[in-house]
């Protein structure tokens, strides 16, 4: 949906026109899973999916919130009852932004939201970011708070960790905020610190898929904060702050002192490597060799998510084996895990065939005919209008 088409939706629902209209995009990651919650490497870029809000401010204390996207009506809460944990529905994701922008001391007074989203959700693909980090730009921008895209990024963080009640790491609304068109962004979660790393797989002949499983397993939740805890648990045993301060050079003498921590061992394994996957794919593509190198790379993070980290699913390796069986350079599965969405890294001239093979696949497996789309690097959040 447009700038124009949410504006206009703003105008028949409050009567009034918004003051802008703001965008912010859902993310797909490149390669570093589950490494931002243990202060690691990541390196996500901006999908061309985007939520967009029509917002104008209020002053009387009144938040009303609207998805045109569900048929769910027109919520009206009062911030002064805003409270974590309080609302189950997709409010709770707008609402949290507001509350975390209050409880860090900015001058909220109220807003009209309307909104609507082209990330598909609970695909891997961060739409819950994306609704998050549109109502902080937005507010930021009406409310003058002159906040960064990493600060607004924290603060929408802080309210999918606080008041929706999400564990999730700082990676989602990081890229949300911060990517730029053209680039995937190498950032570090431990001080936020980034760079743009250009990326144009089109200019080398090459294409990046999305595959959309369509499916959720429902113990994604809690098996995601087992793994988190389980990470934690590494880094106390090994006397570190995060995972992220084992180097990849100790890793062996590091799982030499986890002992008989089997489970444990296998997170920490995972974790030091696919910080290593990262910076060896930042070395790549800053290297400018050719980009089919980076294809290992990433078979090798799939690899290790699904038989260390264990958190991949059946329809998400039927994807990548299924990719590297006819001819992908690399595959694997991205967000966290248990469904959601793989990519694969691909020759452009074998995509046809490819995509195929996957749809075939899905249907004599039985599974539900998964989505695929081609993922070029696309703009950050950004004012429309
Ligand atoms: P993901 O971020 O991977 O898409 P999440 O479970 O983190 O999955 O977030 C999905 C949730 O975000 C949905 O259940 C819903 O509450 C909210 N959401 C996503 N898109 C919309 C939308 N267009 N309108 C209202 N709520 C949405
Ligand atoms: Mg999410």
């Amino acid at each position: 949906m447009g700038a124009q088409e949410v504006r206009e939706g703003f105008v028949r629902l409050y009567g009034a026109e918004p003051e802008g209209v703001w965008a912010a995009p859902g993310r797909v990651n490149l390669i570093g899973e589950h490494t931002d919650y243990n202060d690691g490497f990541v390196m996500p870029f901006a999908l061309p999916h985007i939520a967009v809000a029509a917002v104008a401010r209020r002053t009387d204390g009144v938040l009303r919130l609207h998805s045109a996207d569900l048929d769910s009506g027109v919520a009206e809460l009062r911030l002064d009852d805003l409270a974590p944990g309080s609302d189950g529905n997709w409010t709770a994701y707008p609402a949290g932004v507001v509350w975390a922008l209050r409880e860090a001391g900015h001058q909220v007074t109220g807003a009209d939201i309307h909104l609507s989203s082209t990330v598909p959700s609970g695909a891997g693909l961060s739409s819950s970011a994306a609704l998050e980090v549109v109502v902080a730009l937005a507010l930021n921008d009406l409310y003058d708070l002159g906040l960064q895209g990493w600060q607004l990024a924290r603060l929408c963080q802080r309210a999918e960790n606080v008041y929706v009640g999400a564990p999730t790491g700082i990676m989602d609304q990081t890229a949300s905020a911060c990517c730029e068109e053209g680039h995937a962004l190498f950032l570090d979660t431990r001080d936020l610190s980034q760079k743009q790393i250009p990326l144009d797989l089109a200019a080398e002949g090459l294409r990046l898929l999305v595959v959309d499983t369509q499916v959720t397993h429902a113990h994604s939740g809690g098996e995601y904060g087992k793994r988190r805890a389980g990470c934690e648990k590494g880094a106390a045993l090994l006397g570190v702050d995060a995972l992220r301060d084992i180097a990849y050079a100790d890793l062996d003498a590091a799982l030499a002192r986890l002992g008989d921590e089997e489970e444990v061992r296998r997170l920490v394994r995972h974790v030091v490597t696919e910080d290593q996957r990262v910076e060896q794919v930042v070395a790549l593509l800053e290297s400018g060799a050719d980009s089919r190198a980076v294809g290992p790379v990433l078979t090798a993070g799939h690899a290790s998510l699904r038989d260390d980290f264990r958190v991949s699913c059946p329809e998400l390796d039927l994807v990548v084996d299924t990719a590297l069986a006819h001819g992908a350079l690399g595959a694997r599965m991205t967000g966290g895990g248990f469904g959601g969405s793989a990519i694969v890294l691909a020759e452009a001239a074998d995509v046809e065939t490819l995509t195929k093979a996957v749809g075939e696949a899905f249907a004599a497996a039985g599974y539900k005919a998964p989505r695929v789309f081609e993922a070029v690097p696309a703009a950050g959040a950004r004012r429309l209008s």
